[in-house]
């Protein structure tokens, strides 16, 4: 019999693991209710709370705390083929999450360890141990995982030097620059010696990119002619150009761009609503010999430890900032998503939903 004193006083967390065998967990998710045309609504989403097991042999029941809201996923809502599976309607978006095993069914991840998983856009899940990673908290905040030392970072560390190349002291142009691969982006080719010129759609990104990561020069796009802002920052041109956006930004760089300048394709932002036109100029491609390459960064997840060794480091003596935006609860995450596909978004750095637990 358990004593009835221990519910007022046991923390929730602590009774689900306990106890899990003898009541049945609930997790509310977020599902795909239709498939937008054009720019998505809340109507888009639904929201159902299913009973989950106990976890068997080799599993564990974990606990989200924080889930990452990704632009890549507007390409998922969509009908058709893609490098990833589609969502289904009237089932539950998937993401990148940082959760807590409350119950294990295997040794290796006893109850209170911290995994990362993509099964976000839930409160809680019952997954094979083997389809999480275990992350180490005693040396960045959990958060962190989704954001410089997840695949956030990834993504700005191969994008800049496995896929363009960057070098020492070269001049490299970040679009989006104030969001959350656009701000490892910016940290990891100053703290490689390179000059940095950054662009982002409001006055507080500005401030952000000048005050907190030192950027050279930044400018908002949405303000002016992004070809004017390049030529005022380089005058000489730029070697590498780290593309977020595509549409007119990339029409700009083209025409910044050195002769064997460099571009790392990494996302076209200004056309996941709605498509735009592409750039005017891809002659300046043929004349100037440049080369433009596009990447998946789960080509290239083996390169995380080599991202890691390095960021770690910074991230404890404080050499780089993960700046995250939170918002708060389950209910959040569809408003979130639609926010970060809008010039001017409200997030700076990485967008996150943090979930009560
Ligand atoms: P961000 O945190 O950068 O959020 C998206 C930002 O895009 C918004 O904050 C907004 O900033 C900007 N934006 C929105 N609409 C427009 C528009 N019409 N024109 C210009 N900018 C716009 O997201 P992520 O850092 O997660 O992703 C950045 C890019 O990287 C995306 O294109 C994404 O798809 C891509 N990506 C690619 C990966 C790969 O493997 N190739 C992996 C991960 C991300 P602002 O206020 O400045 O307008």
């Amino acid at each position: 019999m358990i004593d009835p004193a221990f519910f007022k006083t046991a923390d929730l967390r602590l009774m689900r693991a306990q106890y899990a065998c003898l009541m049945a967990t609930q997790s509310r998710e977020v599902r795909l209710a239709r498939r937008p045309q054009g720019e998505p609504g809340l109507d888009c989403f639904a929201f159902a709370t299913v009973n989950l097991p106990d976890p068997g042999p080799g599993e564990v029941l974990v606990e989200n705390l924080y889930m990452s809201v990704d632009p890549y996923m507007r390409g998922r809502m969509n009908e058709g083929k893609s490098y990833v599976p589609q969502f289904e309607i009237g089932k539950p978006l998937e993401g990148g999450a940082v959760g807590r095993v409350i119950a294990s069914g295997d040794e290796k991840l006893p109850v209170g360890t911290f995994v990362l998983s993509m099964y976000g856009w839930r409160e809680a899940f019952v997954a094979p141990a083997f389809h999480l990673q275990v992350i180490n908290t005693s040396v960045a905040p959990p958060s962190a995982y989704l954001g410089i030392l997840g695949v956030t970072g990834l993504t700005a560390w191969v994008g800049l030097f496995t896929i363009a190349k960057l070098k020492d002291g070269e001049t490299v142009f970040i679009s989006a620059g104030a969001g959350a691969v656009g701000s490892a982006a910016c940290q990891f080719a100053k703290m490689h010696g390179c000059r940095v010129i950054a662009s982002a759609g409001s006055e507080d990104k500005l401030i952000y990119l000048r005050d907190e990561l030192k950027v050279d020069y930044a400018f908002n796009y949405r303000d002016g002619d992004a070809r004017d802002h390049l030529r005022n920052a380089a005058p000489e041109g730029i070697n590498v150009y780290f593309d977020n956006t595509q549409g007119l930004q990339l029409e700009a760089a083209l025409q910044a761009l050195v002769t064997y300048g460099r571009v790392a394709m990494c996302g076209g932002i200004a056309g996941y609503n709605v498509p735009v036109p592409g750039p005017r100029n891809l002659i300046q491609i043929v004349g100037k010999r440049l080369r433009l390459e596009g990447f998946i960064v789960s080509d290239h997840f083996k390169e995380m430890p080599v991202l890691l060794a390095e960021a770690i480091p910074a991230l404890a003596s404080g050499k780089l900032v993960n700046r995250e935006t939170f918002v708060d609860g389950l209910d959040s995450a569809p408003g979130a998503l639609l926010d970060l596909l809008h010039s001017g978004a409200g997030n700076i750095g990485k967008m996150v939903v943090r979930l009560s637990g």
